[in-house]
């Protein structure tokens, strides 16, 4: 009988905490097709909403990573079989009492997945689980340069949503066009069209800072640490070092933007945000300044609606930065 599914939008919940409970972990990208979409309302945390209504959810893990989140957790859930769980992930991250108080939310995480028919991790499970995901988000890296930006941005949901990767050999060609970054909020599935268009005009996603992207990937885990105390360095591994928009100080975001842009030049930034996203939009003039490459700010559209300005806008843009 397949795992109970635990899905999760938030970058800041590790799967491999839910595997080594014996529950099936699920990173969604989410539909905006059927989605609430309302005024003021974020449509990403709309179609997370919506997704933790799905058939297959056995639970939903919303975080408090912004306002639109947490508004999210109350959409919905009216006679829908999925639980739900709201998991406090503070702003601040420079004080030891932050950390403390992550890890006793993964603490209560695992005994809400107990609760729901899992178990605690046997010992070696949860080192053994953090081994095999880090190897494969290796893995989806190692294999950009040899696809599309499309087949990679697929690639990458694909084991985010399931945990498991392709054969290699499912490789299709590179586009290799001018090397691109986006950076932003997360990515919908539709969203994916935008690498398509980028693909088509001849430019190509070399690093990948949105919210759906290897930005938000824990840093690589410490074996000897996680030998003694796997929980606390997997802890640290997520909230210690995931430059996330709604971190305060935001430091650790520019950081990783100047570092990121060292290891891989660009020829430009692209920055999606979507509607109603404060949390982005406000960083975009700040991200501007401290970028040495032209930025795109591009609005991903809601469902529904056209995204043929935005196709024309990033054509136009590669076309500038031939
Ligand atoms: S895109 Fe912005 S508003 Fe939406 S979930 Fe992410 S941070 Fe929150």
């Amino acid at each position: 009988m397949p795992l109970p599914s635990v899905i999760f939008a938030s970058s800041f919940v590790p799967p491999e905490w839910i595997e080594a409970h014996g529950l099936r972990p699920s990173r969604v990208a989410p539909r905006a097709a059927g989605a609430v979409e309302r005024e003021g309302l974020c449509p990403f945390a709309g179609a997370f909403a919506a997704a933790a209504d799905g058939p297959d959810v056995a639970a939903a893990v919303f975080t408090t990573t912004c306002d639109q989140m947490r508004r999210a957790a109350e959409i919905g859930g009216d006679g829908g079989r999925a639980e739900r769980f709201v998991m406090h992930v503070p702003s601040t991250w420079q004080t030891p009492a932050a950390h403390r108080l992550y890890r006793e939310e993964l603490g209560r995480l695992g005994r809400f997945l107990v609760r729901l028919g899992g178990h605690g991790p046997a010992p070696g499970e949860l080192a053994a689980c953090m081994e095999r995901r880090e190897a494969m988000r290796d893995e989806v890296l190692a294999r950009r340069p040899r696809l599309t930006s499309r087949a990679h941005g697929d690639l990458a949901m694909r084991f985010h949503e399931t945990g498991v990767l392709p054969p290699a050999s499912d490789t299709v060609p590179a586009s290799g066009g001018s090397p691109l970054m986006l950076l932003g909020g997360p990515m919908r599935r539709e969203d994916l069209g935008l690498f398509d268009t980028i693909d088509r005009s001849g430019g190509c996603v070399a690093v990948d800072g949105t919210e759906s992207g290897e930005r938000e990937w824990p840093r690589r885990f410490d074996r000897r640490r996680m030998g003694g105390d796997p929980a606390g360095e997997l802890a640290d591994a997520y909230f210690g070092h995931i430059p996330a928009v709604f971190r305060r100080p935001d430091s650790g975001l520019f950081d990783w933007l100047a570092a990121a842009l060292r290891a891989t030049p660009v020829r430009g930034i692209v920055v999606v945000t979507h509607p109603w996203c404060d949390a982005w939009r406000a960083e975009v003039p700040r991200i501007r300044d401290a970028s040495p490459v032209p930025v795109l700010a591009l609005d991903l559209a809601g469902a529904g609606a056209s995204a043929g300005e935005g196709s024309t806008r990033v054509e136009a843009f590669l076309e500038a930065l031939r």
